[in-house]
């Protein structure tokens, strides 16, 4: 069977993981400001707050960004859930907009929706693929509004030359093991400005006023305070060890990310009834997913092609969600109808794609889509 996806992992981050449990200190420690440190520096943000997922990460950001109960945020329903989830944690309505072909935010619909209780513009890089972060920051700018990248399947795409991370001040990562690397669960946002750093470090750790570390190394006896609503949403020493080990492959597993599907963009160019994923110039996708649109015109249903796909031992997936449709949002959202979402959402098809995938195994992939789509 070939898998839809599969975490790179080695011995060099179970090592990690085992000498970090052996120094006692498993949590909130020495090895998550190491981590913290070596994530700023690989996308060039000043900071990097290191948390225990990206929803929880999303969640400190709407805090951060005072975001409450008279906002509105707009997001894609088009995503992973959890983007829709966060702004309605914090009490704000979610109002979802509508998507362009690369499955990013359309910035004309997202321009449609704001009225005077907008605060924010929640943008998401779908799998992988980088929205336009300079039209939205100068939309942004226009109207007032607070942007944050959900960046949960981006680490390690690039932007006008930049890494994912550095172009705004709340951008939210994972490392749930279906993303590019992995700490197990896990999530980070960067930002440049020291004053979030700050709070989101006290949030995290139930609104304390010092943290363990610097508590441990004062020679003096510290009486710490608990100075708002906090939680825990803590990333354990664990987890960062096996998160240094895991961004140090993160250039050459996006690198031979970009080999593979390279390969499905050569082997299904000429196939008229789908539309394949495209990198427009100052774009660089990590390819956290291929996702390929069937065309109306297409001689296979996209659910009958995963079941064949699957009989012949090869996993796909549907595209990415959409959010309104979900029960939990039905009533949320009053019958709302988002044609352009709901039709890339019921056509498109998630291939295989990880490393190291065997040439064998890309060429099964290849051959056998390539054979069910002309049928
Ligand atoms: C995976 C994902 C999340 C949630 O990440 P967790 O680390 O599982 O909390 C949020 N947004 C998007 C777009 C995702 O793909």
């Amino acid at each position: 069977m070939i898998p839809i996806a599969k975490p790179y992992l080695d011995t060099s981050d179970a090592q990690n993981a085992y000498d970090t449990i052996l120094t006692g200190w498993i949590t909130q420690g020495p090895k998550v400001k190491e981590f913290e440190e070596k994530f700023a520096e690989y996308t060039g943000a000043k900071h990097a707050v290191a948390l225990s997922n990206c929803t929880t990460a999303l969640h400190l950001a709407m805090i951060v960004a005072e975001i409450g109960p008279e906002d509105e945020v707009i997001c894609p329903s088009m995503s992973y859930i959890a983007t829709a989830n966060a702004i309605r944690y914090v009490g704000a309505k979610t109002v979802f907009a509508e998507v362009n072909e690369q499955y990013n935010l359309d910035i004309e619909d997202v321009r449609s929706k704001i009225n005077a209780r907008t605060k924010a513009i929640l943008l998401v890089h779908q799998i992988g693929m980088p929205a336009d972060i300079a039209a939205f920051k100068q939309l942004c700018v226009e109207h007032k509004l607070i942007l944050i990248e959900d960046a949960a399947c981006a680490i390690g795409s690039e932007y006008q030359g930049e890494k994912i991370g550095v172009h705004s001040d709340l951008v939210c990562f994972s490392f749930h093991p279906r993303k590019v690397i992995t700490t197990g669960d896990g999530g980070m946002i960067t930002t440049s400005r020291e004053d979030f750093a700050n709070r989101m470090r006290v949030l995290r750790q139930h609104g304390m006023s010092v943290n363990d570390r610097v508590r441990h190394l004062s020679d003096k006896v510290i009486m710490e305070d608990h100075v708002e609503l906090g939680y825990n949403y803590r990333m354990t020493d664990i987890q960062a060890a096996v998160g240094i080990k895991q961004l140090e492959k993160l250039d050459l597993i996006v690198t031979e990310r970009r080999k593979i599907a390279e390969q499905y963009l050569q082997a299904f160019k000429n196939i008229d009834c789908i539309r394949l994923p495209k990198e427009e110039n100052g774009y660089r996708t990590n390819w956290q997913s291929f996702s390929i649109y069937l065309k109306p015109n297409c001689p296979i249903s996209r659910d009958e092609l995963m079941q064949k796909m699957l009989d012949n031992k090869i996993a796909t997936r549907r595209g990415i969600m959409t959010s309104h449709r979900e029960t939990a949002y039905k009533e949320y959202c009053n019958g709302l109808v988002m044609p352009i979402s709901e039709d890339l959402a019921d056509r498109s098809i998630l291939l295989p794609l990880y490393y190291p995938m065997a040439q064998e195994d890309i060429n099964t992939v290849i051959v056998n889509f390539i054979k069910m789509i002309t049928a």
